[in-house]
Order: C-alpha cells, then sequence, then structure tokens
C-alpha cells in the first residue's frame, strides 16, 4: 500500500510529511495561518487509509463547519470509494446529534427529540423565568440563556450550579437551569449545549457505550483545535481514552493555531491547544513555519498586528510568494460611502479579467453590517451572498412552518407546540394557554397530554375549549400521515394548507407576506429536493421527516458558503465565519474602535486580546490582495456616530498601506495619531457627526416604514414593539418597546439594523 500512498506526500514540506506519517502517540500540530494545518488533517486520513490500511469506519475527524466535513469525505471518497461512508466526519455537534440518536435510551430520553436552537431556547428560558417569576428587567432571558450555555460548556450540572452559587445572580441562574433543564427533559428536547454535555454525560456514566465507540474510533483527527472549550475537549478525552484501559487509546491528532482562537464568547479556550502536552504527556508537537496562502506583505501586516497581544509564543511564518502588493486603505466619509468604494473596486478588478466575482470576499465585525454592501451591489447588479445573519431559517414563517413539524415528529415539544398553537389565529388566547400550562405544571404531564385532558383543565371558557379540541383534532389528522412516514415535502404541503397558514398570507395585502408566500414555498422546495435525495447504496432508509428536521437544525451558517468555482458571486462575511476559508482578494471593511475592535473590547483587554486575533484571522483569509477600510461616520443603532480609526489599523506598518484615501485634512501628523475621542469634537465642527442632507449615500438611505404597532426585531434589543412614530423623511423616529431590553427611540435613516416582522 505504501507505493499507492507515495504521492500523498509529495507536495508536502517535511514538517507537513512528519505529520501525516507519525504513528503512534498524541500529536499535535501548531502553527500560524495558512501552514497547512487543515491541509495535513484532510491528508493524514488519506494516508492512514492508503499506507496504514485502516479501515474508514474506524476514522472520526471533526471540523468547524459541515461543509468542511463534507468537502473531506468528498476528498476520501475520490480515493477509496463508497467506503468512505463509514468514516466520521463531522462537526462536534453533528457526531454527538449521531451518538445521540442511537443512545438516547440510556440516558431515559427518546431517540425523536427535538434540537433546540439559541432562539427555542431563549423562549424556554423566558417562559421558565416568567413562571419563578423573575423580574425580566434584571434577569433578561438572554442574560440567564448566556449564563446557563456558560455552566454547560464547563460541565456543570444544575445541582453544582445550585450548590456552587454564591451571589444573587448566580442562584438566580442556577434555579432558573434547574427548571429549565427539568423542561428539557419533560419536552424530549435538547438544546446546542446539551448535544455535548450529555454526550460526555454518557460516555462518563456508561462504560459500555464508551467502550463501544473507543473500540469502534481508533484514530480521532481536529481541525481548529484552539476554538474547543472545555465539554468539547473532555468529549476528546473520553473518545479517546486512556493508556492502561483494556482498550489502548485512539491516535490523537489535533491542529490548530492559538492566535486564532475567536471563540471564547462560546467557551472556547486556548489552554486546550497551550497545554495539549500537559494533557497527553506522551505527545509529539510538529510546528510549521511556511505560509502557502499569502503574499509577504500580508503576512507581514497579520505578523505586526498579533504581536502585540501578550503572552504568546512567538512564531516565525514566512511566505516564498513575494512581496507581492502592498495592501490598499482608504477612509471612507461613512458606511455608504465606503461600500461604494468596495463595489467601484470589485467592478474595476473583475473588468480588468484579474479576479472573477468568486474569488472575493467582503468581510465585516457584525452580521448587521452587511445591508449597506447588500443595498449598493443590488443597485449595482453585482452578484453576491451573504452568509449568515437573517439566515432563511430564522424567518418568522419558516420558523413558524418548521415549529409544526417538529410538533408532529415530537408532541411533547412543547416549545414548537405553543409557538403554533394560536398560529395562524384560531381563538386559543394567551389566558386559554396559560389555564393549560399551570395544570401541565402541575399533573407534571406535557402540554400535549393536557391539551388532551381538557375536560380537567380548569377555568377554560367554552370557546376556547372548542377552539383547542379543533386542533387537537386537525393535529391528529396530519399526525396520521406522520405514523405513514409520508414524505416531509407532503407533510409540510398539508401543513401550509390544513392550517390555513398560506391562505392568510395570500389573502393579506402586506407585501411583506407575499415574499412569506415565497419562503414557504422555498422551504416546500427544500423539503421536496430532501426527499428525493439519493440514498447512498446500502443505506438504510429513514422517515425523511425526523431526518429533515435534523439536518435543518444542524445548517451553520458556513454552510451556506457558496462553492468557490462553481458561483459567479462575491461573498460576504463576518470575520468569524471566515475563519479555516480563503480568497484571493479580500475587503474587509468597518476597521474602527467601538466597531473592530468592538465596542465591549474597549475597555477589556482579554476581549481587545481576542479582537486582534479575530484581526489576524481576518488579514490572513488574503492570498493575493487586501483592502483594509473604514467609515469617519457610521450610524449605529440607528444614531450617527463619528468613529476614529481602529487602533488595528495603526500597529500595521505604514510602508506596506497605500491609503487610496486618508482623513479630509490629516494635515499634521499628531492629528492623525491622536484621531480618537478627543477628536470627534472636531468633527462635529465639520458637520460630520451628523448626516449631511443631501449628501450621496444618506439621501439615498430609504426611511424605514414603520406603524405603531408593528413587531420588530433589532440586531442589538431583539424583539420590539412600536409604540410611537415621530417626524418623517431624514427625522422620522420610531419609540420602540423592546421588552427586557427597555424601550427606546431610534432614528430610522440610513441602515437600522432592524427587520420589521
Ligand atoms: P488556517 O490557519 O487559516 O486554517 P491552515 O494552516 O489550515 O490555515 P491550509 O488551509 O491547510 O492552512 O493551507 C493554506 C493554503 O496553502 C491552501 O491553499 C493549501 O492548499 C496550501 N498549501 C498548504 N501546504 C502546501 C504545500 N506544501 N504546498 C503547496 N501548497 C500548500
Ligand atoms: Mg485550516
Amino acid at each position: 500500500p505504501v507505493s499507492r500512498a507515495g504521492h500523498l506526500l509529495d507536495d508536502l514540506n517535511p514538517a507537513q510529511r512528519r505529520a501525516v506519517e507519525h504513528a503512534g502517540s498524541p500529536l499535535l500540530v501548531v502553527a500560524g495561518a495558512g501552514s497547512g494545518k487543515t491541509r495535513v488533517l484532510t491528508r493524514r486520513i488519506a494516508y492512514l487509509l492508503a499506507a496504514r490500511d485502516v479501515h474508514p469506519g474506524e476514522i472520526m475527524a471533526i471540523t468547524f463547519t459541515n461543509k468542511a466535513a463534507a468537502e473531506m469525505k468528498e476528498r476520501v471518497a475520490d480515493m477509496v470509494g463508497s467506503r468512505a461512508r463509514s468514516m466520521w466526519v463531522s462537526t462536534f455537534h453533528s457526531m454527538c446529534v449521531r451518538v445521540m440518536r442511537r443512545e438516547a435510551k440510556t440516558l431515559g430520553m427518546s431517540s425523536n427529540f427535538s434540537i433546540y436552537d439559541s432562539d427555542d431556547t431563549r423562549r424556554l428560558i423566558t417562559l421558565v423565568a416568567r413562571d419563578l417569576d423573575l423580574d425580566p428587567k434584571k434577569y433578561p432571558a438572554r442574560t440567564l440563556a448566556v449564563h446557563i450555555s456558560n455552566l454547560k460548556n464547563e460541565l456543570v450540572d444544575p445541582e453544582t450550579a445550585t450548590a456552587q452559587a454564591t451571589n444573587d445572580l448566580e442562584r438566580r441562574v442556577a434555579e432558573v437551569y434547574t427548571v429549565y433543564q427539568r423542561r428539557l427533559g419533560e419536552s424530549n428536547s435538547l438544546d446546542f449545549d446539551d448535544l455535548i454535555m450529555r454526550t460526555v454525560e454518557l460516555l462518563q456514566t456508561f462504560p459500555d457505550v464508551a467502550e463501544h465507540y473507543r473500540r469502534r474510533f481508533r484514530h480521532v483527527l481536529v481541525d481548529e483545535y484552539q476554538d474547543t472549550n472545555h465539554a468539547q475537549y473532555t468529549l476528546v478525552r473520553e473518545l479517546v481514552g486512556k493508556a492502561g484501559g483494556e482498550i489502548p487509546p485512539a491516535e490523537l491528532c489535533v491542529v490548530g493555531d492559538a492566535d486564532q482562537s475567536i471563540y471564547a464568547f462560546r467557551g472556547a479556550t486556548i489552554r486546550n491547544i497551550v497545554e495539549f502536552e500537559r494533557d497527553y504527556p506522551d505527545a509529539t508537537t510538529i510546528l510549521l513555519e511556511q505560509n502557502y496562502r499569502s503574499t509577504q506583505n500580508i503576512l507581514t501586516a497579520a505578523n505586526a498586528v498579533i504581536s502585540r497581544n501578550p503572552n504568546r509564543r512567538d512564531k516565525s511564518l514566512w511566505s516564498d510568494l513575494g512581496e507581492g502588493e502592498k495592501i490598499v486603505g482608504y477612509v471612507a466619509d461613512n458606511e455608504h460611502d465606503e461600500a461604494a468604494f468596495v463595489a467601484n473596486e470589485i467592478d474595476r478588478l473583475v473588468d480588468g479579467g484579474e479576479v472573477n466575482n468568486s474569488e472575493i470576499a467582503v468581510f465585516y465585525r457584525t452580521n448587521n453590517q452587511s445591508r449597506v454592501f447588500e443595498e449598493i451591489f443590488i443597485r449595482l447588479g453585482l452578484p453576491y451572498r451573504v452568509v449568515g445573519g437573517v439566515r432563511f431559517y430564522e424567518r418568522r414563517e419558516v420558523r413558524d412552518a418548521l415549529a409544526y413539524l417538529r410538533t408532529l415528529a415530537n408532541p411533547d415539544d412543547t416549545v414548537s407546540l405553543r409557538r403554533i398553537l394560536n398560529v395562524p389565529k384560531r381563538g386559543i388566547g394567551e389566558r386559554a394557554e396559560a389555564c393549560v400550562s399551570a395544570y401541565a405544571e402541575r399533573e407534571r404531564i406535557s402540554f400535549a397530554a393536557a391539551l388532551r385532558d381538557l375536560d380537567k383543565v380548569p377555568m377554560l371558557n367554552p370557546r376556547s375549549r372548542n377552539a383547542i379540541a379543533g386542533f387537537v383534532e386537525m393535529m391528529d389528522e396530519l399526525g396520521e400521515m406522520v405514523a405513514r412516514e409520508d414524505d416531509v415535502a407532503d407533510i409540510l404541503e398539508a401543513v401550509l394548507e390544513k392550517t390555513g397558514y398560506r391562505t392568510e398570507l395570500e389573502a393579506s395585502e402586506d407585501p411583506q407576506d407575499h415574499t412569506r408566500v415565497e419562503n414557504l414555498n422555498e422551504l416546500v422546495t427544500v423539503a421536496r429536493e430532501f426527499t428525493e435525495l439519493e440514498l447512498p447504496e446500502g443505506a438504510e432508509p429513514v422517515p425523511s421527516l425526523p431526518a429533515f428536521l435534523e439536518r435543518v437544525s444542524l445548517v451553520a451558517d458556513a454552510d451556506s458558503i457558496p462553492d468557490a468555482e462553481s458561483d459567479g458571486v462575491v461573498t460576504l462575511m463576518t470575520l468569524h465565519t471566515a475563519k479555516g476559508l480563503e480568497y484571493p482578494v479580500v475587503f474587509s471593511t468597518g476597521w474602527e474602535d467601538g466597531v473592530f475592535p468592538h465596542m465591549r473590547a474597549l475597555g477589556d483587554p482579554a476581549e481587545l486580546a481576542e479582537e486582534r486575533r479575530l484581526a489576524y484571522v481576518g488579514i490572513t483569509r488574503a492570498q493575493r490582495r487586501l483592502y483594509l477600510s473604514r467609515a469617519l461616520v457610521r450610524s449605529a443603532w440607528g444614531q450617527p456616530s463619528a468613529n476614529p480609526a481602529s487602533r488595528f489599523l495603526g500597529e500595521i506598518p505604514e510602508d506596506l498601506i497605500d491609503w487610496r484615501r486618508t482623513e479630509p485634512s490629516r494635515s499634521t501628523p499628531a492629528a492623525a495619531t491622536t484621531w480618537g475621542r478627543s477628536a470627534s469634537g472636531g468633527m462635529a465642527s465639520r458637520g460630520l457627526s451628523r448626516p449631511a442632507p443631501g449628501k450621496q449615500g444618506w439621501k439615498d438611505a430609504p426611511a424605514m416604514k414603520l406603524d405603531v404597532g408593528d413587531r420588530v426585531t433589532h440586531d442589538k434589543y431583539g424583539l420590539g414593539r412600536v409604540v410611537a412614530v415621530d417626524g418623517a423623511g431624514l427625522r422620522a423616529t420610531a419609540t420602540i418597546d423592546f421588552g427586557a431590553s427597555g424601550t427606546v427611540r431610534l432614528m430610522l435613516i440610513g441602515s437600522v439594523p432592524m427587520t420589521k416582522l
């Protein structure tokens, strides 16, 4: 077999080759961006199969996105054909779903459990907090959700959280966590963090289950190891097993770069990569130093920025691709001007035949920044795709339709059931819902069971009773299709018909409702395609409803990244999503203090270091051309504000940057370097801190049309209801009640990070 494998080593450097060939002890490959870590991981899998006669079924590889997993699988399938199917290549979450579906019974759950995403989680936490009479101002659901998620990432269960709580907040969190966890159980549901935590629990509590997986998976490989959290770290340890046991530990290979750790807010800790050698004392570490992705100028800029971070191991990363072009810098008047610059530049590059659209990416710090780019790209007819943002599956109508499907698949899924109980309106009011809920809580039965026990539910009026009975009857009819294992697309069609959901939207005069109908049709198409997917030969057919729901709940942001060659579109995404990717041309935008680095990080050294790593990730995505831009004025949360230059810009040696446009009156160097807080007054006197009416960009920016009573979702404040609308045109404002986040008055000009629901 080694001769067959020889070519697998041909295009690797000696260090990479050693990593691919290494056998036995745990292996850590640490290296800077673009040094071929992912290439080593993929190649290693191929090499295991070709040269070491490992069976694909013995391999478990963990990637950061489902897309990366699919690509890896495909490459291996090209080599070994259908045998590749028995290999597990997936994200942590997908892998855990797979284990949990098989082993749910061991943990006393049924295998048709639902997976709650962050929105479902927040809904359930809101319900729990309300039942516990917590003041939503003091304990917003969002905050509670973050704390509970942190506990889960640290593998702290409710009992331990309760015992460890030392202050009021921690005690409240523990209380909510306890009830929340119980309700999840009653709903036969797991949230995202549970997927990992409960799998760890499974492996730690049931040695025979753990042994089964350890016997099976003899090779465990993990990409982007710097972004694992404690729960994921423990999961890997459990899968690998310890020396001295009955089964020798699996071969472990992890690759990563501490400088690219950008998920601390999800509990990721570089401790895992930094202390790998302590965790696995017989580990081998291999360093890679040559970067194959970027030109030297880009690399020098990246190194200059990251070297400002304290407590890091310095790496010497070099490239032999030559100096390349200088980095292009641009200072825009406002975000519209910035977007126009990017669009024009893309036009110029593509017209010149240097690159095509799909080789270009535009990055920004937060999702809401995509809107201005979209506006101008649409106007210019520049094809683009936004990765992430308000995703298809997050739209209200899509969530409603999916909630019906989820309720049908798992009647105990209370969050989904309560979501659609009165959608479309069928006369089941909040009071009736509360009566049923109280009854269910008292009897310790599920909400669905309580709906069937109507006679015993106190204080229900006859009208509600009838309405609920009608609803139950309709769900039973639909349930028959599920029992028959009808195609998910047919079930979905029946849901849209029988509930009257589609008819109601079609009858509406609101143009937004027509878009909603289109989205629902799109969902039917997705379901139809899913049904018609060809099963791999030998695979057992599974009922399409649960399989479809599982697929839908695991679509990660990065999964919608267009295929580089096939789509002629520019890709827009956040810096976080860009991790692991590469593009010949990169526009990284919004380099302003308060935007990037994020406002939150300005006074916090740890957060600032994380933002700097994000800058490093962003810069190192570029292969040949890098553009860095910022805007003097940007409207944030509906208010225009003057932003100083990002401190990271100043960390890049000036001679690497070719400034196409600088600040208007950058007369003295001193003014340039102190252009910060103190300078914003100066900007105001130049009339820059307010949008100048009539100035291109602002004039074009459409005022958002809102009426009293409209429901909106705001990127920062969440869900809200409009309570007042004042002024018109440039002076239009809306006062919006965001519940727990308070009541806020917002200007409606420019790009408000808000969507009308
Ligand atoms: P990141 O830290 O951004 O995830 P990485 O270390 O995983 O980067 P890869 O994506 O594996 O790096 O590799 C970067 C680029 O360099 C890819 O296009 C890859 O194909 C190429 N590359 C890696 N090693 C070699 C090599 N030995 N010869 C030629 N090209 C290489
Ligand atoms: Mg990589």
